[in-house]
C-alpha cells in the first residue's frame, strides 16, 4: 500500500525489486495499493489480499515480499491467506546485510538486528492465542488448537530465554570491538590526518568513486549494498597532505530502525569525519529523494552539521536535461563520471581545498 504518488510507490517498488534481487530472488510481479493507511489485519485491503492470492497461485510464486514493516499480525495472517511465505522491507534488508557483511563486528551487528527483529514475531508450535492475545480473537497461530498449550508454551519461552542471552552477548562483543576502533580512531586524529568520508545512497557509486581517487581496488557490485564495512584508504593531496577516504555504508530509504541502530557505531565514523561526500547517482529517477534519505540517516548519527560536498556521479548516462536541472538546484555541486573518470580531477582539488588546514602554522622567518 502506499499513501503517497503512485510514481513515489513505482519507485519504491523497482528498488524493492532490486533489493529481492540482490538478495538472490527472481521477482515476478508487482502489486500496488492506493490507501489512506494499512489495514491493520492484513497490511494491504481484502479485496486485494484476494488478488494476491491469485497472483501467487498464476505465477508460482513461493514469496510475497511487502515493502514495509509489518506487524507480526499482518505477516502471519497475510501467509494463512496466500499459503506462501511472506517478507517485509526490513526482513529483506537485514538479509541482505547478513549475506554481505565481512567483517567480525559487521556480522555481530546484522545478527543483532536480526535477533531483535525476530524476538516479537518469534512463535512456537501449539502456542495458544488466549495467552498471547487475552483472549481477544483467534485466526493465527501453527494450526490452531493443534498443539499442547504447556510444551508448546515452554519451547517458546525457552527460544525467547536463548535468544535473548544471545543478544545480551552480542552487544558485549559489539561493544569490546567498539572500543578497538574507537582506539584506532583517536591514533589517527593525534596524528592530524583529515578524514574524508564517502557517503549516498546505496549503488551511486561509492566504491567506484573511491577506486578513482585512490586506486584502491574495492569490490564493485551492480548490487544494492555491495558495501557493508567500511573501507578506508590513504590519499595523499597535490601539496603533500596526507588524508584518508572512507566508503561508508549503503543508504536506501526506510533504513530499518534495527539496522540503523545496529549500524550505529559504524555511521558514527562518519559523525568523526572532516568532511563528507555525499555521492548521487545523476541517472535515478528521484535523486532529490536519495539525498533526503541520506540526509535523514546523516541527521540520526548527528553527521549532519558537517562541512558536506555533493557530488552527482555517473554523468557518463545521465540524462542532459536531468543534469542541467541538477546543476540549478545544487549549483556547488560537483559533476563526474567515475567510469570515464571525466570530472575527478575537479573533484579531487574540491576536496582538498575543503580540508581543514593544519593547525601549526609555519611561517617564513625573514631575515
Ligand atoms: P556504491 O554502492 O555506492 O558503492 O556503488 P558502486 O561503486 O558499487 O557502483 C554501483 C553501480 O554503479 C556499479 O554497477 C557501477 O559500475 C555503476 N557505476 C558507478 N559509477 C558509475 C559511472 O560513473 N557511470 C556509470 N554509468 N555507472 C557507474
Amino acid at each position: 500500500w502506499t499513501e503517497g504518488t503512485v510514481t513515489d510507490a513505482e519507485n519504491s517498488l523497482t528498488e524493492l525489486a532490486a533489493l529481492a534481487e540482490t538478495a538472490g530472488s527472481q521477482v515476478l510481479e508487482g502489486l500496488i495499493q492506493r490507501r489512506t493507511r494499512p489495514d491493520p489485519a492484513t497490511y494491504i485491503g481484502r479485496g486485494k489480499v484476494d488478488d494476491l492470492g491469485k497472483v501467487v497461485l498464476s505465477t508460482g510464486a513461493d514469496t510475497v515480499i511487502c515493502d514495509g514493516e509489518l506487524s507480526p499480525s499482518q505477516l502471519r495472517n497475510l501467509e494463512q491467506r496466500t499459503k506462501v511465505k511472506v517478507v517485509d522491507r526490513t526482513a529483506l534488508i537485514l538479509d541482505i546485510f547478513a549475506q554481505h557483511a565481512k567483517s567480525k563486528e559487521g556480522k555481530a551487528q546484522v545478527e543483532l538486528a536480526q535477533l531483535e527483529y525476530l524476538l516479537p514475531r518469534l512463535r512456537g508450535w501449539g502456542e495458544t492465542l488466549s495467552r498471547q492475545t487475552g483472549g481477544s480473537g483467534r485466526g493465527g497461530g501453527a494450526g490452531g488448537g493443534v498443539g499442547v498449550r504447556g510444551p508448546g508454551e515452554t519451547k517458546l519461552e525457552t527460544d525467547r530465554r536463548r535468544i535473548r542471552h544471545r543478544i545480551s552477548r552480542l552487544r558485549r562483543e559489539i561493544k569490546s570491538m567498539r572500543t578497538v576502533r574507537v582506539t584506532k580512531r583517536a591514533r589517527r586524529s593525534r596524528n592530524a590526518v583529515p578524514a574524508v568520508a564517502i557517503a549516498g545512497y546505496t549503488n551511486a557509486g561509492k566504491s567506484s568513486l573511491l577506486n578513482r581517487l585512490t586506486g584502491a581496488g574495492v569490490l564493485v557490485e551492480n548490487a544494492l549494498f555491495a558495501t557493508l564495512d567500511p573501507t578506508t584508504r590513504k590519499a595523499t593531496a597535490s601539496d603533500g597532505r596526507l588524508y584518508t577516504l572512507s566508503d561508508t555504508v549503503g543508504f536506501v530509504r526506510h533504513l530499518p530502525h534495527q539496522i540503523v541502530e545496529a549500524f550505529r557505531s559504524t555511521l558514527e565514523e562518519v559523525a568523526e569525519a572532516d568532511l563528507v561526500v555525499h555521492v548521487v547517482d545523476g541517472t535515478h529517477p528521484d535523486p532529490e529523494e536519495q539525498v533526503r534519505a541520506v540526509h535523514a540517516v546523516l541527521a540520526e548519527v548527528s553527521a549532519d552539521r558537517l562541512p558536506e560536498l555533493l557530488v552527482v556521479n555517473k554523468t557518463d548516462a545521465a540524462d542532459e536535461d536531468t543534469l542541467l536541472r541538477l546543476k540549478r538546484l545544487w549549483p556547488d555541486a560537483i559533476f563526474v563520471s567515475a567510469h570515464s573518470g571525466r570530472g575527478i580531477d575537479g573533484l579531487r582539488a574540491a576536496i582538498e581545498e575543503r580540508l581543514p588546514r593544519p593547525a601549526v602554522e609555519v611561517r617564513a622567518v625573514l631575515p
